[in-house]
């Protein structure tokens, strides 16, 4: 149920708290400023107050921000977008840095290229782009799941070949199993000697992960992050998933996105990496994410290069906003600042709410325990 703190009403009727709470008090009620009221009682102390009530739903505020039902319009194609997971120490992060290297544009001066948190490379087959996902980690993940974000294409499990299955990479097979998301099962670490693949193949299948030469519909690559061996077979076959998946998008409309990780830049303020999901985000733009809103003031690509826009599947850090938003909030761009700040008034002041119920709510429970 709908619900406001006595503080939060008074603010938005530009009246004294104590007011609000004198006026409870005439009906009965005793109250603190920080208190809970719901919103019928809201309404009524309002309107006794002088002023004209309009509730607001969030299906009106939010309308029309995400049209993720209306795919009629998706028909081009786009790349596809890899998350990697896997247990601690099995090579994840070493894998990312091997496939991002193992492309990087010739003239680069020693391939160092700043990190955003997401970044593209050429499929050698076929020249089609692939955009990994950078921020290894299954909390990345769950957060934006739990968000309603949906990312990730496809899921590269790193399964060291030393080690075999391990706590963490179960967790993964059932983040990705939960997710809908096709698995592609790197072996990682074949150039040691104590390395075990077809242990790791039998141990899968207990968790229901059946590789092709088991009969099962599972591509696995043996891979060494340590000596690019295999890089490129890798890509391949994340190429080749892409195609039966058949991605389709629509770049000829207003952007719409997933913030992957965002901070607080001392010089540049607040700087967020955006996966661009449909459409074309452009400089100058109105955004909004969570609660936070602000304008395209430069956008930036994972070559560390300034564009002026990207497009469906494209990784960009993104500057202009106010404050950073929250991984994985959804990015929306919107026609002016005005609804900008509608959406994101409503949103912030949503979560304030939120806080101050589960707050509350918390007191109660205790309040009964102890009586
Ligand atoms: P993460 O925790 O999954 O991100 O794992 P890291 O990428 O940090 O790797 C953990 C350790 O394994 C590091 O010491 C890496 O150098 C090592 N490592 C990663 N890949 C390989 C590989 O292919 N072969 C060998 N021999 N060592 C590897
Ligand atoms: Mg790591």
């Amino acid at each position: 149920p709908e619900a406001i703190t006595i503080q939060e009403l008074a603010n938005r009727m530009s009246e004294r708290a104590v007011d609000v709470i004198r006026m409870l008090m005439k009906q009965g009620a005793m109250h603190k400023i920080t208190d809970v009221i719901d919103a019928d009682t809201a309404q009524l102390i309002a309107e006794e107050l002088g002023h004209t009530v309009k509730r607001v739903a969030a299906s009106d505020v939010e309308e029309g921000l995400f049209d993720a039902v209306d795919d009629s319009t998706d028909t081009e194609p786009r790349s596809p977008v890899v998350t990697v997971m896997g247990h601690v120490d099995h090579g994840k992060t070493s894998l990312l840095d091997a496939l991002r290297h193992a492309n990087v544009v010739s003239g680069e001066a020693g391939g160092i290229t700043q990190h955003i948190g997401a970044y593209q490379v050429s499929s050698p087959e076929t020249g089609k782009k692939i955009t990994f996902i950078d921020t290894p980690g299954h909390a990345a993940f769950t957060a934006m799941r739990a968000r309603g974000a949906k990312v990730t294409d496809i899921v590269v499990l790193v399964v060291a070949a030393d080690d075999g299955v391990m706590p963490q990479t179960v967790e993964a097979i059932n983040h990705a199993k939960a997710a809908r998301v096709p698995i592609i099962v790197a072996i990682n670490k074949i150039d040691k000697p104590d390395a075990k693949p077809e242990r790791v193949r039998t141990e899968l299948l207990q968790h229901e992960v059946q590789v092709e030469s088991f009969g099962g519909d599972v591509v696995d690559v043996e891979v060494s992050a340590k000596n690019k061996t295999n890089l490129d077979k890798l890509l391949e076959m994340i190429a080749l998933q892409a195609e039966i998946l058949d991605l389709k998008t629509n770049s000829h409309r207003p952007a719409e996105g997933t913030v992957i990780e965002a901070k607080l830049d001392r010089g540049r303020g607040p700087v967020a990496t955006v996966l661009v999901q449909r459409g074309t985000l452009h400089v100058g733009d109105i955004i909004v994410a969570g609660a936070e809103m602000g304008r395209v003031r430069a956008l930036i690509s994972d070559q560390g290069e300034t564009v002026q826009e990207a497009g469906p599947s494209v990784p960009v850090e993104v500057l202009g906003f106010n404050g950073p938003p929250e991984a994985g909030d959804r990015l929306a761009v919107v026609e002016n600042e005005a609804r900008a700040r509608q959406i994101t008034s409503y949103r912030a002041h949503q979560k304030r709410e939120n806080a101050a119920a589960s707050i509350s709510g918390m007191r109660g429970s205790l309040e009964q325990m102890m009586s």
